[in-house]
């Protein structure tokens, strides 16, 4: 293992100095520990402890420290905060509002004056990025360093506060306020509860030739339904299950497009409706999320965890001996899963598959899997039946991905033998005589290499 892993630990002391000193030495063993392979373990690292990667507004994601970042100030506002109960300093001062670049706006606080106001272009290294009510907000705190900088490194304030249409694709998780023009795929009404009162919420999906998205509306939609072409203004972007979700709020506009002006889209509803042709897992891995995208590939491994479950019957977690670590002594509900890694040459994903899919995929229901696990001593039958059963095996999966701090995980919503489809043996085809497949074989020995493959 150590001759696997001093590379990159090489490669991390030239990035960040003394490993030791910082205690990022510990850190990357941690993540050794839970076998994380080493590859991916230094990328989280570096992420985590890299000095100042400079990005873009549309870069930003969740748990991103060490940043740097240049923008103009579009709004800016202050509050005092009243310091804690014997707290030796304060007041505090926050300065809150909005930071913009050419590739959108984002939402930020600082708890230093900033040197500038609307209208100015400020860098800031060692910022952070804090999720506050779903929203990705930039956060310039005591460390981070703030500098007023030349005006002409961006567009003008005029530029960049009529916010550009966007593209489904360019929607980032930090956008504060988007423009697009889409089709609307799915709608559907709901009643949610919000702060204890009930409201009543539109949700569904919006289509454009890039990509989907899930919205909610937070209003009525006149005349809006399945199939219907709008131009939205000013929607807010939150996060929902690590991925961007379009918000429309009482201050959006919302109109329909007319049949002349659809006429010169990109796409109309037949074409958006399609179902997605399946992309490589190196392009899927390339993107921070993708909304409902497909892919096909080989199980390499089933992991651990896979089979048989008993979740908590309040919170649905995963419980182990009844005892769930929020609610404590529960009546479990039994469940069943299997996360396996699915690899295509170019790349390998951890893709879960609930229930639904399980059983379909595996041919036998949970209380068909539960009479064999109560017919075998061994308790971990169901999961070696399904490693048997599954590893190696040609498989697509249609669901939803986001990158986490290892790798992408993807949860399918559909999955199905791709034998008699004929997209999918293209894609396949393409694959085999494309010429990155050595490039795509040397990644796999990596990944097996370094510790993904259990025993
Ligand atoms: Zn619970």
């Amino acid at each position: 293992m150590d001759e696997k892993i001093a590379p990159h630990l090489e490669e991390l002391t030239r990035a960040l100095g003394d490993l030791e000193k910082t205690g990022i030495r510990g850190e990357f063993e941690k993540l050794i520990a839970f076998r994380v392979p080493p590859d991916v373990a230094k990328e989280s690292i570096l992420r985590k402890f890299g000095r100042n990667r400079v990005l873009k507004v549309k870069d930003l994601s969740a748990n991103l420290r060490n940043l740097e970042l240049t923008g103009r100030i579009m709004d800016l506002g202050e509050k005092s905060i009243r310091p804690r109960e014997g707290a030796q300093e304060g007041p505090y001062k926050l300065y809150t509002g909005v930071l913009a670049d050419e590739t959108g706006s984002v939402l930020f606080s600082s708890w230093k004056e900033l040197p500038g106001s609307i209208g100015d272009v400020i860098n800031v290294k060692n910022a952070y990025i804090r999720v506050w009510q779903n929203r990705i907000n930039f956060s310039i705190g005591k460390q981070s360093l703030v500098s007023k900088v030349s005006d002409s490194v961006l567009p003008p304030l005029s530029e960049l506060s009529g916010s550009q249409p966007k593209k489904l694709i360019d929607i980032g998780n930090a956008d504060f306020s988007v423009d697009t023009v889409v089709c609307v795929l799915q709608l559907s009404h709901r009643e949610v509860l919000v702060k204890g009162r009930q409201a009543r919420v539109i949700t569904g999906v919006f289509a454009d030739e890039t990509g989907r998205l899930p919205f909610t509306a937070w209003i009525e939609l006149p005349g809006i339904d399945i199939g219907s072409i709008i131009r939205i203004k000013g929607a807010q972007v939150r996060i929902f299950r690590g991925m961007p979700s379009v918000n429309i709020l009482s201050s959006t506009k919302v109109s329909l497009v007319g049949p002349e002006e659809a006429r010169k889209l990109a796409f109309t509803f037949e074409s958006a409706a399609k179902d997605p042709i399946p992309i490589k897992i190196e392009e899927i891995d390339s993107r921070d999320s993708i909304f409902d995208v497909a892919a096909v590939g080989n199980v390499v491994s089933v992991r651990p965890g896979s089979g048989i479950i008993t979740r908590c019957p309040e919170c649905s977690r995963v419980i182990q001996k009844g005892n769930c670590r929020v609610h404590g002594k529960v009546e479990g509900m039994r469940d069943m899963r299997i996360k396996a890694i699915l690899d295509d040459g170019t790349g390998s994903m951890s893709v879960m598959f609930p229930r639904d899919l399980v059983e379909s995929i595996y041919g036998k229901t949970l209380e068909e899997a539960e009479q064999l696990m109560f017919s075998d001593v061994s308790k971990d039958v169901v999961y070696e039946d399904l490693r048997r059963f599954l590893t190696g095996r040609y498989l697509a999966v249609r669901g939803n991905s986001s990158k986490g701090e290892y790798g992408i995980s993807f949860v399918a919503e559909k999955a199905w033998v791709p034998d008699n489809d004929l997209e999918v043996r293209v894609v396949e085809l393409l694959r085999r005589l494309g010429p990155d497949e050595e490039d795509g074989q040397d990644r796999n020995s990596q990944v097996s290499g370094g510790g993904i493959e259990l025993a």
